[in-house]
């Protein structure tokens, strides 16, 4: 048989859970918490079951849900999408990031990816046919350099994937970078892919950014984001994606053969959790809390904290800690510390090494404490 993906093995996230459940280790690698969500989300789940929502919702995504994320997303951007022809909710970000791809690359085309990144964009684009244009984020600061952006567009570019809150570096767009992507792109026909998945958990008082904020950009743009994050909930895989009704339209000629449909009874119990604000204005001072925990607990070692303005992840600099290279720095770690985390490697092309990896703090603090401790022997 001849691969389809010659250059894919198992995900890194996927490894490292194994790895870690094998040596009990704490696993701070695979992002996802590991405290219970809202009881109030699973009653409504339940409720739902109970009043007969069990058979296929619409294939675009449950009404009151669509309406509820159209609602959202004015209220805190400004910005309305009809729940109709402009959103369509999704078996998680995944399913709706490939769906995107797929309805938009043809074979040959170009899209530009940012290293690093999150590990399904580029299998993603090769099973479309895409050609995968990989420009680096600045080395150190991880920021968007719009120079080597702008050198790596030609005629064949179909599209831009970003991410911010970015994982794995925990940079957050500003308002500068998104005018300046917003500027580059003006002139062309580069649809946009914009993963806000943690769009929620922005840090010190910085807003999230938006693609849908941005005229020029919300007119070219899939913005994807994930209930699993910020409701806690990542194995219920629900998400969304608000896109105008022309690109809408597209990605549901594919959605509608991949998946078809999501789960009814999670979806009418989402609708009736958003009714209230308050669970996802409270996440950025719920996880700074543990970002700042965990932070302070590792201020001690000779880890090295790199920024962490927003998503769950912390990044470190392990080079006063070991010789070893990121990924088996992450085995050794897991294996003989007992702490799970993720190397950065995993999130480029060619492997590149610089001696960084991730940790997830969307844990009990009781969790973060215990890692705490074992890292503090390092
Ligand atoms: N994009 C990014 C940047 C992510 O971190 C994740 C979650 N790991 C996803 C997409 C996928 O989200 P979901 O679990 O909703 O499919
Ligand atoms: N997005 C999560 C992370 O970056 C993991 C999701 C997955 O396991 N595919 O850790």
């Amino acid at each position: 048989l001849t691969s389809r993906l010659p250059n894919v093995g198992t995900t890194i996230f996927t490894v490292m859970s194994a790895l870690a459940a094998e040596h009990k280790a704490v696993n701070l690698g695979q992002g996802f918490p590991d405290f219970a969500c809202d009881s109030k989300l699973v009653d409504a789940v339940t409720s739902a079951m109970q009043a007969g929502h069990n058979q296929y919702p619409p294939m675009t995504g449950v009404p009151a849900l669509r309406q509820a994320v159209s609602a959202k997303i004015a209220g805190l951007h400004t910005k309305t999408y009809q729940p109709d022809s402009e959103i369509t909710i999704t078996a998680g970000a995944t399913q709706a990031i490939i769906t995107a791809i797929l309805a938009i690359v043809h074979p040959g085309d170009e899209v530009i990816v940012l290293e690093p990144c999150y590990d399904s964009y580029v299998p993603n684009i090769e099973l479309a046919g895409g050609v995968v244009v990989r420009v680096p984020l600045t080395p150190g600061t991880f920021r968007p350099d719009f120079v080597k952006i702008s050198a790596a567009i030609t005629s064949k570019t179909r599209a831009i994937l970003i991410n911010t809150p970015h994982n794995p570096s925990a940079t957050v767009w500003s308002r500068s970078e998104m005018l300046a992507l917003q500027d580059l792109l003006a002139p062309t026909n580069i649809l946009l892919i914009s993963d806000e998945v943690y769009e929620h958990m922005v840090f010190d008082g910085q807003p999230h950014e938006s693609a849908s904020r941005f005229s020029g950009l919300a007119a070219r743009a899939f913005v994807v984001s994930s209930f699993g994050k910020t409701f806690h909930v990542t194995g219920w895989k629900v998400g969304t994606v608000a896109a105008p009704a022309a690109l809408t339209a597209e990605f549901r000629k594919v959605h509608q053969f991949n998946v078809f449909t999501v789960n009814t009874p999670v979806q009418h119990a989402l609708a009736a959790y958003l009714g209230d604000p308050a669970p996802y204005v409270n996440l950025p001072a719920f996880y700074s809390a543990k970002r700042d925990l965990f932070r302070a607990g590792l201020a001690s070692t000779r880890f090295k904290l790199l920024p962490s303005q927003g998503s769950y992840f912390q990044c470190v600099d392990i080079s006063e800690v070991s010789d070893l290279n990121e990924a088996d720095f992450c085995q050794w770690l897991t294996r003989e510390v007992g702490v799970a985390a993720i190397p950065l490697s995993a999130f480029y092309g060619n492997g590149f090494d610089q001696r960084v990896v991730r940790f997830c703090f969307a844990k009990k603090d009781e969790t973060l404490e215990l890692a705490l401790e074992r890292l503090k022997k390092l």
